[in-house]
């Protein structure tokens, strides 16, 4: 079931609606036209596991992308230059020099449209955006369409789909930052974490991928066996410590450029709370970002004072600047072409 409340008004007077997805066994997803923010994960039990603010305003500008909808292009561009059928493009930068997540102006901050759509396996909510050609300097018209779905088995699927009448790239995902304890209660080291990844891409001091694909085997990022994050966030590792934590990207086992079938690639269990989330996903990477830039301000939902490692994202995606590497797995979108993806999130409690 989906219901439709109002949330808050931005600074400018814009009205944010908040939609409520639910299901038989009472979990509810709280997702805002701002952003398709996800803003609460309640569980059953009341805990809530996302991240999140309770004021509008304070998603306005939020360097941590909070529970957000992240595109045209999630992850690092280098220098916020590529080339694209032997043009050169020149996006809009936001972080040393890069282009982050789309640029300064990127998907979280648009206000989408949102749409209940009925259906027996659930209502989904669609959320449509179109960004025009030029957007943040990205070539094209381009028509995003996400649906989100929540059902009794507590499975949180996401579609992402789009159309552009210009060659361009296109790399959505979704930045929710979970916490399975509850988002007020503290760090997540105690999390073990899961990934059917063989590979990752090594990056350098600022994130930007130096295009080898590294075997994980002997490596800090094998976490091929349930690991404790706390092991690998505070590890020596000379690339963890430049990234302050775990911010890299993972190469999936098992994808196929023309996958279209979900692969399960992630397990997260919080064993005092005896929680497990699984993720499931078309796409061919993995950003496992561990909160180290989560800053202390503005105070999170009911005044919780969140901090660095207080939530954790696993953001499906392309490889970062994959535009600029011919060896990853391409993010091209081409006219007459739709792109279409699906990640799910399930969350399970004993
Ligand atoms: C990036 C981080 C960044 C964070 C919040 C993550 O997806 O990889 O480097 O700090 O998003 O902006």
């Amino acid at each position: 079931m989906i219901s439709k409340h109002p949330f808050g008004t931005l600074p400018d007077g814009r009205i944010i609606e908040r939609f409520r997805l639910s299901n038989r066994q009472g979990t509810l997803v709280d997702v805002l036209s701002l952003g398709g923010i996800i803003q609460r994960w309640e569980l059953p039990d009341g805990r809530d596991i996302a991240l999140g603010f309770d004021v509008a305003g304070d998603y306005l500008d939020d360097p941590a992308y909070m529970g957000a909808l992240v595109g045209r292009y999630a992850n690092r561009i280098a220098a916020g230059e590529f080339k694209l059928d032997g043009e050169s493009i020149k996006v809009a930068t936001n972080l040393q020099g890069h282009c982050l997540h789309g640029g300064p102006q990127g998907f979280n901050g648009a206000i989408w449209s949102c749409k209940v759509i009925p259906s027996d396996q659930g209502d989904a909510l669609e959320l449509t955006l179109s960004s025009e050609d030029g957007d943040q300097g990205f070539p094209g018209n381009l028509d995003v369409r996400v649906l989100y779905q929540l059902d009794d088995d507590n499975r949180f699927a996401i579609t992402y789909q789009a159309r552009t009448d210009k060659t361009t790239v296109f790399n959505p995902t979704q930045h929710c930052y979970f916490n399975l304890a509850g988002h007020e209660s503290g760090d997540i080291l105690d999390t073990r974490l899961q990934l059917k990844a063989s590979c990752y891409t090594p990056a350098n001091q600022e994130g930007i991928p130096t295009g080898e694909l590294r075997s994980v085997q002997g490596t800090e990022f094998d976490l091929n066996a349930l690991s404790p994050l706390r092991d690998r966030v505070l590890s020596q590792d000379k690339e963890i410590l430049a990234a302050g934590g775990l911010d890299h990207n993972f190469c999936l086992d098992g994808f196929e450029a023309t996958q279209q079938s979900l692969n399960e690639v992630a397990l997260a269990v919080h064993e005092k709370s005896s929680t497990r989330l699984r993720v499931f996903t078309t796409m061919p990477g993995i950003q496992v970002y561990t909160g180290n830039f989560i800053p202390e301000r503005p105070l999170g939902k009911g005044g919780a004072n969140y901090d660095k490692y207080h939530g954790f994202c696993l953001e499906s995606q392309f490889y970062p600047d994959s535009p600029n590497q011919p060896g990853f797995p391409s993010a091209i979108l081409r006219p007459g072409e739709t792109f279409q993806s699906k990640t799910v999130y399930q969350v399970e409690v004993d």
